[in-house]
């Protein structure tokens, strides 16, 4: 520990020695008879070397009040959006897609088309023909497609200012903190990995390399989960006392990424059934105590081989909240989630889909039972999620599903199958708060 003084001239650390005129302009304060710790230095120091590799701040440029148009509809119709207010394209936040499969080709590309603050930039694939149809199409030139040979030259490039991560679940370890390394902020599909440990080394990656992660939990954006929070959180019908929520699909290529186990990191559970696990704890905003579970795999079934067929699994909340959930990979798609509450219920039908929730809700009043149809304006969720990860990067903000959340739904699974395997509920003993693992609410407009 060293005192500064007037005098002083020079301040003596571990690492190296910074100039009185340096360490002042670092802490923006007069030090004079102060005691410095020499971490009290390191700190500053660590923070000026992420300032160094950090990517340089967008400017936020000013946001347009909306177009004001003649009012003519009366109030008696559910009432419009306001009109959307769109940035410039050069102000918009420039994304490299990384992984064109399913996802990247249906939804995330066609998404980019119609987001207000977010572009597609640059595309990564380790497919020639590929990047040259998809450039063609959405007009990206060959000296921003790469491949995953070129993927760390990405640093080079300042149109790109977010990595979105799309590839199979065990490659997001490794090209979330190699585009960490580069400089670039990063998205990244859901699972965010294949263990909890993965999502701690792409936190910590993305901590010192000072740029933004957030995990790509759609259904955190869509207004139909949106609007059950709302009305749970405010005990519209009571406390809720039982859910039952479960997401399946039906596989058929047993030779697919995702019934490998090193690639995928497991079946149904970290691929469909996570969105039952994170939506729960969305709209409780609230994490489990325990967790109770069971695994299946139909014996024989080359599907299952490495990776299992269904899990259920029981969740304890709070009040004696108790949700029963299941997610199958060997059934017919279907998709719900129900939440029973002392004085009524919410139905999601179509729950974690792309598009096409139906909501409805069940009360009484005397001797008349109601079930309402809720009609709630659908918006496109990749991009809605996109333009928020771009509202962060522009205004320096934590996004709402930011890494941490990815980390706390991986914990959660592990407990699951644990449970599953000793046959005896496993407890949850991280209990982070929704403040720690959100950034601010996303302004969906
Ligand atoms: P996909 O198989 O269709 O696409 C994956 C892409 O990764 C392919 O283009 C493939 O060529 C490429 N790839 C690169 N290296 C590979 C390797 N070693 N093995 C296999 N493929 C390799 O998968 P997808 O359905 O597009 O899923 C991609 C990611 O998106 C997954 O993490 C998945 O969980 C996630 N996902 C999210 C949603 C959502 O709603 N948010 C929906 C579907 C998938």
């Amino acid at each position: 520990m060293k005192i500064v003084n007037e005098q002083e001239s020079e301040i003596l650390t571990d690492e190296k020695i910074i100039t009185r005129k340096h360490f002042l302009s670092l802490t923006g304060k007069s030090l004079i008879g102060t005691a410095v710790s020499t971490s009290m230095v390191s700190d500053l120091l660590a923070q000026e070397k992420l300032k160094a590799t950090s990517p340089p701040a967008k400017i936020p440029p000013a946001q347009d009040a909306p177009i004001e148009l003649e009012a003519w509809k009366s109030d008696v119709d559910q009432a419009s959006a306001p009109l959307p207010t769109p940035l410039a394209p050069k102000d918009r936040v420039g994304y490299a897609v990384v992984g064109l499969g399913h996802l990247a080709l249906g939804e995330i590309l066609p998404a980019l088309s119609s987001c207000k603050k977010s572009k597609l930039v640059a595309l990564v694939s380790g497919s020639p023909e590929k990047l040259e149809k998809v450039g063609k199409q959405y007009g990206i030139s060959p000296e921003n497609c790469y491949n995953y040979e070129t993927y760390d030259t990405l640093k080079d490039n300042p149109e790109v200012d977010v990595i979105y991560i799309v590839l199979p679940n065990g490659l997001h370890h490794e090209y979330v903190i190699r585009g960490a390394k580069a400089g670039k902020h990063m998205l990244c599909e859901k699972p965010m990995a294949n263990s909890s440990q993965e999502c701690r080394d792409m936190i910590t990656a993305c901590n010192e390399a000072g740029v933004k992660l957030m995990i790509a939990y759609r259904i955190q954006y869509q207004p139909h989960n949106r609007t059950l929070r709302e009305l749970i959180q405010k005990k519209e019908f009571g406390i809720p006392k039982l859910i039952e929520t479960s997401n399946n699909q039906s596989s058929a290529n047993p030779n697919h990424w995702r019934h490998k186990k090193s690639l995928a990191g497991g079946g149904a559970l970290p691929d469909i059934g996570i969105y039952c696990l994170n939506t729960l704890r969305f709209i409780l905003q609230e994490e489990p105590s325990e967790v109770f579970g069971y695994v299946y795999s139909t014996p024989g079934n080359p599907l299952f081989a490495e990776v299992e067929e269904l899990v259920s699994w029981q969740m304890r909340f709070s009040n004696g909240l108790i949700a029963n959930c299941a997610t199958h990979y060997n059934v017919h798609e279907s998709r719900q989630l129900r939440v029973l509450c002392e004085k009524g219920w919410y139905n999601i039908d179509k729950a974690y889909a792309y598009k096409g929730q139906q909501m409805q809700k069940a009360y009484a009043e005397g001797k008349i039972g109601y079930q309402d149809q809720l009609f709630i304006s659908e918006i496109n969720q990749f991009a809605a999620e996109m333009d928020h990860f771009s509202d962060c990067v522009l205004n320096n903000k934590k996004p709402f599903t930011a890494g941490e959340e990815g980390l706390q739904d991986h914990i959660i699974m592990e407990a699951i199958y644990e449970s599953a395997h000793s046959g005896k509920p496993v407890k949850i003993s991280s209990q982070p708060s929704f403040a720690e693992l959100h950034g601010p609410e996303p302004i969906l407009d």
